[in-house]
């Protein structure tokens, strides 16, 4: 207690002593960092320091001294000061005093810089002074402009990129009534292409020119900008006299402009095209997120649909885009929590009435009870690639119902699997049908895959090799819903096909039209003369059956004979509509029931 005591009395004095001596020299203000400027009442200056001299671009303190402070100001603060000075000294509030703020002040060469300063008066004699004391903000505002413009301007372009796309839309819906304006993503086609052939220096200069490119056509656009690496987004008003559909068609014209010439980078000549999605807001999204969401999702409706030209959403599409993402998201949980199961529905032999075959169909209840039809899910799932997943499921579960089949296929029941012509994008696919075969002992005899018509008039030489390949191991290919595509009879006879499905439509007018019987039994006969078993589809009455029975047909398949059953119902059917048969088909009947997996 008694050093601290000691300590501090000597310390008192020493600091009153030290006080007077920097006073005296000076040393406080000289060393400041900080601008230190006093003036009189007059506003004149009457001291500044030398930081301050420095900072407003003088050589020497004195160059200053006696000068008005209005010349170390914004001119146009400048005009106000005697109106701020004037109130001050009648007494009133004034901002300027004891504040610390942010203003432009003068330099000696006419820039402007941002300072915060803070001003104070003191009494001496009676007499009035103000000190302020100003700090140089150039540096800290530079920085915070550099991560400013990082976080909101792309740095390739130097345009907005997606956050002020977010925060412009932000103040667009802000405002009591927003205005109509297209907002229109501008996508370069394959541009991984450009840069895979060119390179990624050229691509970033093909991204620069076309930047330049499109601030030109589009220079009364509200707004330009970069949200991906391939693409541009604007914002165009459409509420002018001519609306949407000119603002559209000026849309198409100006990037049609953009892309006639091939940009010429770095000695390459790069032909572009773009795609392009647009939405009108706010009538397409009621905020700015679902306007963001719903430009992006014409876009990619765009690329889908459209590439290479412009593609305007309208509502109805976007309830469907949307639907469809909701639905892509939903096939992935269920793919993982494992919500699909396999139905199959029996084909008969018509002459018969003997089961002779199922066609597996998919089913998808989702774990809130609700199903879903694969009328419904297979198109979005062949479109995100999730039918590879959903395809090989359904394989493997009717080869374990065919497990153990191998050399001994007598009494069993064939199946038939539909089959994406997206599954067969996979190379690997002929091997993993030949492995999973070969690890269940499954006989390819028994297996029957369904394509349709239109995926395989449309295929690729490696799909129907693919096809080829699957005949050649011992599986028999059926031309699913023939009749609903453009093939011709004659272009059956080219096509690695072993059965042809007629579908339900190729036969609904049969009972009515004369003209429709005929086409069906010509088609029919043309077909059996070319050694292909025909099989109907959708018979759904005994009229049908019977007309199929005159006609000669093999196989048909409907509710009229039974609606897609369960795995066991399948095999209960089996058994109840053979009984009726000859002894023989009994044993294999019996026969059938023993070796089905599940059956004592
Ligand atoms: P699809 O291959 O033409 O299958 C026949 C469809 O017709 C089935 O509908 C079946 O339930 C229905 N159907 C059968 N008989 C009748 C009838 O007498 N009248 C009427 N009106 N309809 C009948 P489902 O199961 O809804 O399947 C629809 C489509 O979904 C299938 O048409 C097929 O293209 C696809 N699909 C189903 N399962 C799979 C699968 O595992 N993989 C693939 N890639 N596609 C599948
Ligand atoms: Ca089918
Ligand atoms: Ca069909």
């Amino acid at each position: 207690m008694w050093t601290v005591a000691v300590a501090l009395s000597v310390s008192l004095m020493d600091l009153e002593k030290l006080k007077n001596a920097l006073i005296a020299s000076d040393a406080i203000f000289h060393n400041s960092h900080d601008g230190v400027v006093c003036i009189n009442a007059e506003s004149e200056i009457i001291y500044v320091n030398s930081a301050a001299t420095e900072m407003f671009g003088y050589e020497r303190a004195d160059q200053l001294l006696g000068r008005p402070v209005t010349s170390l100001m914004n001119p146009e603060y400048a005009m106000s000061h005697p109106e701020f000075v004037r109130r001050h000294l009648a007494g009133e509030p004034s901002p300027v005093m004891n504040n610390l703020r942010r203003i432009r002040a003068l330099k000696q060469d006419g820039e402007l810089f941002p300072v915060d300063i803070h001003v104070f008066s003191i009494q001496v004699d009676g007499q009035r002074y103000y000190a302020s004391f100003i700090r140089d903000m150039s540096e800290i505002e530079r920085k915070d402009q550099e991560l400013h413009d990082l976080a909101f301007n792309d740095p390739l372009t130097g345009l907005p990129n997606m956050k002020s796309f977010e925060a412009i839309l932000q103040q667009l819906y802000s405002a009591s009534t927003p205005t109509k304006n297209v907002i229109a993503i501008l996508g370069i086609d394959r541009m991984r292409n450009i840069n895979g052939s060119f390179g990624f220096e050229v691509g970033d200069q093909v991204i620069q020119i076309l930047t330049g490119r499109i601030e030109i056509a589009f220079n009364d656009a509200r707004f330009i900008g970069r949200i991906a690496g391939d693409q541009f987004v604007l914002i165009v008003r459409s509420d002018g006299e001519d609306g949407t559909m000119t603002c559209l068609a000026d849309l198409r014209r100006k990037v049609d402009d953009i892309t006639s010439v091939p940009v010429s980078a770095k000695g390459a000549r790069v032909k572009v095209e773009i795609t392009i999605g647009a939405i009108e807001i706010p009538d397409l999204a009621e905020t700015a997120e679902n306007a963001v969401k719903h430009a992006e999702l014409a876009y990619g409706d765009a690329k889908k649909m459209a590439r290479s030209r412009l593609h305007f959403i309208t509502p109805k599409r976007l309830e469907e885009i949307a639907y469809t993402a909701a639905l892509t998201h939903q096939l992935q949980d269920a793919i993982q929590n494992g919500e699909f199961y396999i139905v199959i529905q029996p084909k008969v032999d018509v002459r018969s009435g003997r089961p002779t075959a199922g066609e597996v169909l998919v089913r998808w209840t989702r774990s809130n009870g609700q199903s879903i039809p694969p009328g419904l899910f297979i198109p979005v799932a062949e479109d995100t690639g999730l039918i590879d997943a959903i395809g090989r499921f359904v394989f493997l579960e009717t080869c374990t119902l065919l497990r153990g089949t191998k050399g001994d296929i007598e009494g069993y029941p064939k199946l038939a699997v539909n089959l994406s012509p997206k599954q067969l994008v996979d190379l690997d696919f002929v091997d993993f049908v030949a492995s999973t075969f070969e690890r269940l002992s499954v006989d390819p005899r028994l297996f029957e895959f369904e394509i349709t018509e239109t995926a395989v008039a449309s295929a690729t030489g490696p799909i129907l090799d693919i096809l080829e390949r699957l005949r050649q191991m011992g599986i028999s290919i059926a031309l699913d819903d023939f009749g609903t595509g453009y093939s011709s009879l004659t272009m059956l006879t080219s096509m690695p096909v072993d059965k042809v499905k007629l579908d339900k439509s190729f036969i609904d007018q049969v009972e009515d039209s004369e003209k429709s019987f005929k086409l069906v039994e010509n088609s029919i006969r043309m077909m059996q003369d070319l050694d292909l078993t025909v099989t109907v589809e959708g018979v759904e009455t005994r009229a049908v059956h019977d007309m199929l029975f005159a006609l000669g047909v093999d196989e048909a398949q409907g509710y009229f004979y039974s609606k897609p059953l369960s795995v066991e119902d399948f095999r209960t059917f089996s058994l109840a509509i053979s009984s009726e048969s000859t002894e023989a088909f009994s044993r294999i009947k019996a026969d059938f029931v023993r070796k089905m997996p599940g059956t004592a």
